[in-house]
């Protein structure tokens, strides 16, 4: 008789809302998957990629066995035959051990970020065994750095407004934030705000179907928002909507910043930004005029050379107004700084051994390949990770992941882009098979996530991979060893709540910020003295001005490069993939279709492009082919693509990173994705996507 189970656990994929889910499994098999009703943030939806989960968990092309190259690298399954673990095993500690014994261990980047956002399967096994061999250290930067070093400049960390306090909000701005696709849960908090009567402003260059349900939509050019918070900053000034008594007691630089906004009056942030200063001056004198405002933003706005000033802009917006007063009041990019759980402190425990060794930027991983690291890198080892389809300047990422003398090994649950290239690929469990604990970036939980179906074939969690890799390369030191549980254990030591309260409930407040509070209402911020900063000194010598102010786009603001490449492009994240998750299921591709190349209807007919058209997408650095659709959503001179296909899949072979570049933003060193120019025209037919 057929065995059946409910078991509690946690979505593990990149996203801010972490929901916590029940799984049904059948005789070991996970058949079924719904949210949890229980949950007090994500209440029981799953959104529409997730409800589907379980494609990827069953599916026909789950990794079985670990696989070995026997043919060229970058053309694919072909090339590989199948190993057992003992001989995989074998060959990636040969493999490793001829780099240290060649280049020294530094030579040997681990390569890993949010495939899962899971601590203990991401950042606990696999970053302690290669800083234990010295390798050098990944510098994650590909998604919030930008924001996590603003964060960190003006209010000491990555904190804000409590999340679910919103609905208290007078006023919501939505900043870059399309919350129906990318922080779905988030939505409700929001309606039941304007439900009680607030007033709901999305501002984003696209009109994405946030802004359409919102009550005003403000479109800025992409990269200017930095501009956009100085022209509100000085006009709430100007109205008098400056909270003297708080901002005086609990920041500093305040009077620096009053010189800042006397550059910056509305006209000038308004043409900077490519809208009508009435725009401006309407919505500056609804947020001086409202209290409190609550300012949602979100992680696009971090991909420009202007990032980290983007992010500081925005921030300060509230110090000015007070609004950290009143619960509702502030501006929230991620909460992760209130989660009390410290993922490298279990990566590199006190007790073991780690020598120092040099950071590599992993948005710069294609510069890294192809000679930017000194020594070169000759070992690469990926994990929750797929680079050669998500980061920037893909033909060179190419050339470097090509390289004879490149020792690659890969980790994964199906084949994707980056096993292309490896010279090992070892199967790993998904988030039913394994043991898993997560914060979140979007609230103030902690879930855990117990195994509770059967892995396919020889799968295994990637903790348990990286302990036989560390046995096979003769590592003894014990915590090398250490069981899923107990890094679970180590993770949450002094995070305020408990393993087994963890087990009996699945998930718990962690954070020791009630729900509904206003955490700074009287300053505290958590920067030494308490205050938050307009002024930071530290970033003098930076390269960035340690006051708040505005640094342009690199591509978008230049009009030589203009002339030869006259389309601005970003490339956004779309509703049913994520990151590159799922761009290789039926389901989600069909809900998603082909790469598309959306145009507004002056930019199509400038290039007699209609709906549906075949377009190579292209600048120096590569091109990729995708189908145009002819939208609104836009404005003239702004292309848009959403992101996550894999190269392997799409048309010409190339993605959208085909086109973007390797180069860090003014703080964090994070990726410039949006800052990107291109032109579009006509695919001729049979055209290959890369230039000649
Ligand atoms: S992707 Fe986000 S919204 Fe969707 S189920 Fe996972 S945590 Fe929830």
């Amino acid at each position: 008789m057929a065995r059946t189970t409910i078991h509690p656990g946690a979505c593990p994929l990149d996203c801010p809302d972490t929901c916590t889910w029940q799984l049904t499994v059948t005789d070991g098999r996970a058949v079924a998957l719904r949210g949890d009703r229980d949950h007090p943030f994500t209440r029981g939806a799953l959104c529409g990629k997730v409800n589907r989960y379980l494609d990827a968990v069953n599916g026909p092309d789950r990794l079985t066995r670990p696989l070995v190259r026997v043919g060229p690298k970058g053309v694919g399954p072909v090339s590989y035959r199948p190993a057992s673990w003992d001989e995989a095993l074998q060959r990636v500690a040969a493999g490793l051990r001829a780099t240290i014994d060649a280049d020294g261990p530094q030579a040997i980047l681990p390569y890993y970020f949010a495939g899962t956002m899971g601590l203990v399967q991401g950042w606990t096994m696999g970053p302690r065994l290669f800083a234990h061999l010295g390798a050098s250290r990944l510098r994650t930067t590909i998604c919030t750095a930008a924001a996590r070093a603003a964060l960190q400049s003006i209010y000491g960390g990555s904190v804000g407004f409590e999340p679910e306090s919103i609905v208290d909000a007078r006023l919501i701005v939505l900043w870059g934030a399309n919350l129906l696709s990318t922080n779905l849960h988030h939505w409700p908090f929001v309606q039941e705000a304007q439900r009680r009567g607030a007033y709901v402003v999305t501002i984003d260059p696209l009109r994405t179907d946030t802004a359409a349900r919102s009550d005003e939509h403000v479109a800025p050019l992409p990269g200017t928002d930095a501009a956009l918070a100085l022209g509100l900053m000085r006009h709430i000034r100007d109205l008098g909507g400056v909270d003297r008594e708080w901002r005086d007691a609990h920041t500093t630089g305040g009077e620096r910043l009053d010189a800042r906004l006397d550059e910056w009056p509305v006209e000038r942030a308004a043409a900077e930004c490519g809208l009508d200063a009435d725009v401006l001056r309407r919505l500056g004198a609804r947020i001086a005029g409202t209290r409190p405002t609550a300012i949602r933003v979100g992680l696009g706005l971090q991909r420009h050379a202007g990032a980290g000033q983007a992010v500081r802009a925005i921030a300060a917006i509230p110090l000015l107004t007070g609004d950290f007063r009143y619960p509702g009041g502030g501006a929230l990019v991620t909460t992760s700084g209130h989660h009390r759980i410290d993922p490298d402190r279990v990566a590199r425990p006190a007790d073991l051994p780690t020598p120092p060794a040099r950071s590599i930027n992993m948005s710069r991983l294609a510069a890294a390949l192809t000679g930017e690291a000194d020594p070169p890198v000759t070992s690469l080892v990926v994990f929750d990770a797929n680079p050669a389809a998500t980061v920037p300047d893909q033909n060179r990422l190419r050339a470097g992941l090509g390289r004879a003398d490149l020792f690659t090994v890969v980790l994964e649950q199906r084949w994707t882009d980056t096993c292309d290239w490896a010279d090992v690929v070892l199967p790993a469990t998904m988030q039913p098979e394994h043991l898993d604990l997560h914060t979140s970036y979007g609230h103030h939980y902690a879930t855990l996530n117990l195994p509770a179906s059967t892995p396919p074939g020889e799968a295994l969690p990637n903790t348990e991979i990286f302990r036989r890799i560390a046995a096979a390369l003769g590592l003894t030191h014990p915590r090398l060893r250490d069981t899923d549980e107990d890094l679970a254990r180590q993770l949450l030591d002094g995070a305020g709540v408990g393993f087994e309260e963890l087990r009996e409930h699945t998930y718990a407040r962690a954070t020791g910020v009630d729900v509904g509070a206003a955490p700074y209402a009287k300053g505290g911020f958590p920067t030494r003295d308490g205050r938050a900063r307009f002024y930071d000194p530290q970033l003098t010598g930076q390269g960035v001005d340690p006051l708040i102010g505005y640094t342009p786009p690199v591509e978008a603001a230049d009009p030589q490069l203009a002339r030869r490449f006259p389309l601005a492009l970003i490339s956004p994240a779309g509703r049913f993939l994520m990151n590159s998750t799922f761009a290789s299921l039926p389901w989600h591709l069909d809900r998603t279709g082909p790469p598309r190349i959306h145009l507004h209807p002056v930019d199509a007919a400038a290039r007699g492009l209609a709906d549906g058209d075949a377009a190579r997408v292209h600048n120096d650095r590569g091109a990729f082919l995708a189908t145009v659709a002819v939208d609104e959503a836009t404005r003239p001179g702004l292309a848009f693509t959403y992101k996550a296909y894999w190269a392997r899949l799409s048309p010409g072979g190339s993605t959208v990173n085909a086109v973007t570049a390797v180069r860090d933003t003014d703080l964090g060193g994070g990726p410039t994705f949006h800052d990107t120019r291109v032109q579009v025209e006509a695919a001729p037919a049979e055209a290959p996507a890369q230039p000649a």
